[in-house]
């Protein structure tokens, strides 16, 4: 326990009142009986007072479920996110969760009421096919390291007929998930990079062959899983390194049992810049020039883009046919150029 507490860095858990008798909560007591615990009242993110280290256990209020924040301007891959929590121990470089880089990690325990809430909103247009991931503002596997969300989501959510339940993940840690009852409505997820990107922006992260192999343990127990190439990082050598890392997929997970790969380059707000600079003195990510999007977002220029995004795709195609390949925040025009599809229902 005292290497999970050293991993995930908690050194406190403090408890919102409305959820201390859930049973979630008990679970997460347990597991940490030995840190300090605090009750307080309704916990908001603004409210100053809280610092990294401690865990809030919180009650999820509101909308459970949103569309994923993408932008008018480009393409949408028609994507909804369940939000278990705000926070994530795995400290990627590039993520947008250093803009809130001095909060606690906070988690949402009131499942049940999650769980209605996905359930009567799929229930709204019964004919329609809804893709909604956990993977938003968390890891959706590094949170069970802390309580096993998946192990009650994927069996009750697997129940909703017109539901595809993605879980997101840089994690290897699976074997709690291959025994669950999925019903072939769960997708599980891996980002992937070259390990040279890992070692060096995602270095709290599982290895690139680690999260191969646990993608295909996890085929082997019936879950179709999906690829994310994203974010694509431009450096010397990135087409070899993005061009082996397709082969490594394709030399180690079936083809028929992959859902989707999305390919996603390089992208964050001018904001973050400067907390790249000073939480990761030099970080190569910032070097080079990235422009503002239509999105306002910062990125590389087109040309570079679309060469990356061609080569990654003439290199699937290379092995298959048949996976759907989309672009993540990028518009239809690139994507026809590059020989992308736009994700559809039919798809999936
Ligand atoms: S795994 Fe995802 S959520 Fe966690 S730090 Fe990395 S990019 Fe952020």
């Amino acid at each position: 326990m005292t290497l999970l507490k050293k991993r995930l860095k908690i050194d406190k858990i403090v408890i919102e009142n409305s959820v201390a008798n859930l049973p979630l909560t008990a679970k997460i007591l347990k597991t940490f009986e030995d840190l300090p615990i605090e009750f307080v009242e309704a916990i908001t993110l603004s409210k100053i007072g809280y610092r990294p280290g401690e865990l809030i256990v919180a009650q999820r209020r509101g909308k459970s479920i949103k569309n994923c924040p993408g932008t008018p301007v480009y393409q949408c891959c028609d994507y909804y996110v369940l939000n278990l929590g705000i926070g994530c121990f795995f400290n990627c470089h590039y993520c947008f969760l250093h803009h809130y880089m001095n909060s606690p990690l906070m988690i949402f325990v009131n499942l049940s009421e999650l769980i209605a809430d996905v359930r009567e909103f799929c229930s709204r247009r019964p004919k329609r096919i809804f893709r909604v991931g956990s993977g938003e503002f968390v890891d959706s596997l590094g949170l069970d390291e802390i309580v096993d969300f998946n192990s009650i989501l994927v069996p009750e959510l697997s129940r909703i007929p017109n539901l595809l339940f993605e879980i997101k993940t840089k994690s290897k840690r699976v074997d709690h998930l291959l025994k669950l009852d999925h019903r072939g409505r769960v997708v599980i997820s891996w980002s992937l990079n070259p390990q040279e990107i890992i070692d060096e922006d995602e270095p709290e992260t599982d290895s690139l062959i680690d999260r191969i192999k646990a993608a295909a343990r996890c085929q082997e127990a019936g879950y179709r899983v999906g690829l994310h190439f994203d974010p694509m990082i431009y450096y010397s050598g990135w087409e070899a390194g993005y061009s082996e890392v397709v082969d490594m997929v394709f030399s180690n997970l079936r083809a028929d049992r992959i859902s989707w790969i999305s390919l996603g380059a390089l992208r964050f707000n001018a904001a973050l810049k400067p907390i790249i600079k000073k939480k990761f003195p030099g970080s190569k990510l910032i070097l080079g020039e990235l422009i503002p999007g239509l999105d306002k977002k910062l990125r590389y220029f087109l040309p570079i883009r679309r060469r990356m995004f061609a080569v990654a795709v003439k290199r699937i195609r290379f092995h298959t046919k048949d996976v759907p390949v989309y672009l993540c925040m990028e518009d239809a025009a690139l994507a026809a150029d590059v020989g992308a599809s736009r994700l559809s229902q039919g798809d999936y």
